[in-house]
């Protein structure tokens, strides 16, 4: 042994060779953020086969994402030096488990070819046997029912197990709907997703013919991220282990962030207690991050009660201060980062040009996407949505473009057989064929081919009148894409309206639909971007198409959560503001455990960096359309101040697109420190005059300031009501750009783009072009 050359262990420090060459027993490491915890994992993996010790398929490797799992092996794949043959068990906790359970599925009452219910259908029969009970729905909705079983399976409870304790949930009836919920999975011959390893833990628990079997099967066993693992995960793993106990976990408690979906990082902590003799292998150098950039980090996780602690160093030179900035409202915000990221492209500051490929926008929640998407889609630099759909090809979204594809061209087909039955018009596929068929025999469109079938009588019944309706309707969009006198944006709310379409999502009760009518908001508001409906769906479909042969380099868009694990040159870290990140649910909370949660995302968003950070927040932005003003974040107030670079939001000199503006995002360099004063005085609106703004302000002023005090006070006279006459175009910091209409006293009239006409006082206003 040993004789094999292993180029793999060569570029490993101690601790990991430690961990990789242990092979035998029980491992845990257990290190912070970049430490080389996935990297050694996978030349154990290298190692374990390169050793004779297991083949591939004796290897039980857990993940905590597809994504995890096809990196890790390919990562194997290159330390052997050749792709490896399948490694069928390396995957999700789910992924595998599916596996095990079609192989077994008879020994809890299932067929081999069960199906997954997926969110919708499992709250449709929830829903079912809530009625059956005559329970009332309203009172005591599905969706809470299935959050609580989701929870109970989390803690490996089957019915029978779920304890005394919990007999209140749910008016008292809530074991008993589980165990009919169970009884009648098993009668449709289908699981949800907890019963996917609940099943198998059951199986494991109950036939130890079935366990003794997988426990020699699986000769080693390898989890990444084990700090989230779930209690029903822990005890399915501690079975698995127990023969041969070579088990090796990796985990930082740093970065637990499924609390909320019942993760347990006290099975950190319990590892050496079910392992006996465990070898702990601590890993203390970092090998992603600058300097600045995990000093940030710690600054912020430190201020986290009841952590393990953990020495971080790296070896790196210093590279950049993270850097902060605060912007007007969240569009300007996804400009700025646009234009941040085609300056990084290019090379700035002195720095290396930095791929597309190397870049990341993560955002708390996926509502903040659409900005970025909608931004990047109008500037054509392409991007990738992970863990989701991007904005244009979610359902809702593409349902509604082909509502206003027939607008403006009624023969497209296509989109009239998408939208034909969307809504439920009953017109099912007899009479989708009918409307073929006539349309083919007159060689007509579609949508003349219903309106022929019309005038020949059919079909009948509520489908004909609802085709009806819709032809009508169809008629009459069309007419007004046609009338300049239709505003397109209204215009569209109206197809949306009139089509039943938006009411569609309104009556419907699944967990997805407020998302779902949120997206609709944000594609009318993305089409106040132009000229009108044609104009708008020509730039979606080609940019859409010239993404395709665009290759792989894009910046990636995802939520901190589909961050984990992963890493990137520049990230982007969008939205830190009170009630946004830290979520709002978390601030409501009595207790600490929820904004302890949050912060651990904190971190884990800043540690996904290698070179440069960008934290950033907006004053203002549009939650479920209604405009609101935010605080900066309280992670913000954590950042260490010697870590941070404080840079001007681009909105003070008339926008992002304005002169200045320009000169900020290209060289940020050039106004930081200087413009952050000048910044104080230009905008005294509400929100920054908030604490945390403040604070902001006081550590920007705490640096040399090079430009001289002349300029600052010349900007602050230009404020003066009596500054401004009649059609100036100026800024507001609260209602944007707008034109001067009358000055009455201290106040001026304005007409603003987009938050209508208002009177505001002087010293809110800026001259747009200063
Ligand atoms: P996370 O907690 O974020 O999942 P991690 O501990 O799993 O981080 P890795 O992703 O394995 O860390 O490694 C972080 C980076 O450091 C990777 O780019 C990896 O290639 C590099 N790295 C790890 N160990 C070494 C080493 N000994 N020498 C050089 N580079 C290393
Ligand atoms: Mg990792």
């Amino acid at each position: 042994m040993g004789a094999r050359p292993a180029p793999y262990l060569d570029d490993l420090n101690p601790a990991q060779r430690e961990a990789v060459e242990t092979l035998d027993g029980p491992v845990l490491m257990l290190a912070g953020a970049g430490t080389g915890k996935t990297k050694a994992l996978t030349a154990r993996i290298a190692h374990l086969m390169l050793q004779g010790r297991a083949r591939p398929n004796e290897i039980l490797a857990v993940t905590f994402t597809n994504k995890a799992a096809r990196e890790m092996k390919d990562r194997v794949g290159r330390s052997m030096g050749h792709a490896i043959e399948g490694m069928p068990w390396l995957g999700t906790f789910h992924a595998i488990c599916v596996k095990l359970l079609r192989r077994h599925a008879e020994l809890v009452g299932l067929k081999s070819n069960f199906t997954i219910l997926d969110t919708d259908d499992q709250l449709r029969l929830l829903k079912q046997l809530i009625a059956a009970e005559n329970i009332d729905e309203k009172r005591w909705p599905a969706r809470q029912l299935s959050g609580l079983i989701d929870h109970w399976k989390n803690r490996a409870w089957t019915p029978e197990k779920v304890p005394a304790s919990e007999a209140s949930a749910f008016n008292n009836r809530g074991t008993e709907l589980y165990d009919y919920y169970q009884r009648r999975l098993i009668e449709l011959n289908a699981v949800d997703f907890g019963d996917l390893l609940l099943h198998m833990l059951t199986i494991f628990q109950t036939h130890d013919d079935v366990l003794a079997q997988y426990q020699r099967w699986f000769r080693y066993i390898l989890v990444d991220e084990y700090q989230d693992t779930n209690v029903a995960q822990y005890l399915w793993l501690r079975l698995l282990a127990q023969g041969h106990r070579n088990i090796c976990c990796v985990g930082d408690d740093d970065q637990s962030i499924y609390g909320w979906r019942g993760a347990e990082v006290g099975n950190i902590l319990r590892f050496e207690k079910d392992f006996p003799g465990a070898k702990v292998v601590r890993l203390e150098q970092n090998y992603r991050s600058t300097p600045h950039i995990l000093a940030a980090a710690s600054g912020v996780i430190d201020a986290n009660e009841g952590r393990l602690g953990k020495t971080l160093w790296t070896a790196e030179t210093e590279g950049e201060k993270v850097r902060l900035i605060g912007h007007w409202d969240g569009e300007e915000e996804a400009r700025w980062i646009g234009e941040e990221i085609e300056a990084a492209m290019r090379g700035t500051r002195g720095m290396r040009p930095i791929a597309l490929n190397e870049m990341a926008i993560l955002v708390r929640a996926s509502h903040q996407m659409r900005a970025f998407e909608d931004r990047f889609l109008t500037i054509g630099l392409p991007y990738r949505v992970i863990g989701g759909p991007r904005f244009y090809e979610r359902l809702e979204i593409r349902d509604a473009m082909a509502y206003f594809r027939l607008a403006v061209s009624p023969d497209d087909d296509l989109a009239f057989e998408r939208i034909v039955n969307t809504p439920k018009r009953g017109l099912g596929d007899k009479a989708q064929q009918r409307i073929q068929t006539t349309a083919r025999a007159h060689g007509a469109s579609l949508l003349d081919g219903a309106r022929i079938l019309l005038s020949e009588g059919g079909p009948g019944g509520k489908g004909g009148a609802e085709l009806r309706r819709l032809v009508d309707g169809l008629d009459r969009w069309h007419d007004a894409v046609r009338d300049p006198e239709t505003g397109h944006v209204e215009l569209a709310e109206r197809i949306l309206d009139e089509s039943g379409y938006t009411a569609m999502w309104q009556n419907d009760k699944t967990p997805e639909a407020p998302g779902r009518l949120e997206n609709l908001k944000e594609l009318v508001k993305a089409l106040e971007n132009f000229e009108n409906l044609q104009g708008f769906l020509e730039h979606v479909a080609l940019i859409m198409d010239n993404e395709k042969d665009r290759g792989e380099d894009r910046v990636s868009v995802m939520t901190l959560h589909a961050a984990k694990g992963l890493e990137f040159a520049a990230v982007f870290l969008p939205g830190w503001e009170d009630g946004l990140f830290p979520s709002q649910r978390s601030m409501d909370e009595s207790g600490l455990k929820g904004l302890e949660e949050e912060r651990r995302l904190a971190y884990v968003g800043l540690t996904r960096a290698e070179e440069v950070a960008t934290v950033s927040f907006a004053a203002n932005r549009r939650v479920y359309g209604q405009w609101q003003s935010a605080l900066p974040s309280r992670f913000i107030d954590e950042l260490p101040a010697d870590h941070v670079e404080v840079l001007t939001p681009p909105g003070l000199y008339g926008g992002g697109f304005g002169a200045a503006g320009m000169a900020a995002s290209a060289s940020p360099q050039i106004m930081t420190g200087q413009a952050s004063d000048l910044h104080d005085k230009a905008s005294r609106a509400d929100v920054y005059n908030s604490p945390g703004w403040r604070r902001l302000q006081a550590r920007a002023q705490s640096r040399p300031m090079s430009q001289p005090r002349e300029t600052r006070e010349m900007v602050i006279d230009a404020q003066a009501v009596s500054a401004f006459s009649e059609g100036d175009r100026v800024f507001h910091t609260k209602f944007g750009y707008g034109t001067v209409e009358g000055i009455e006293g201290d106040k001026l009239g304005i007409a603003f783009d987009k938050a209508g006409t208002k009177k505001v006082v002087g010293r809110y206003v800026v001259p747009a072009d200063a």
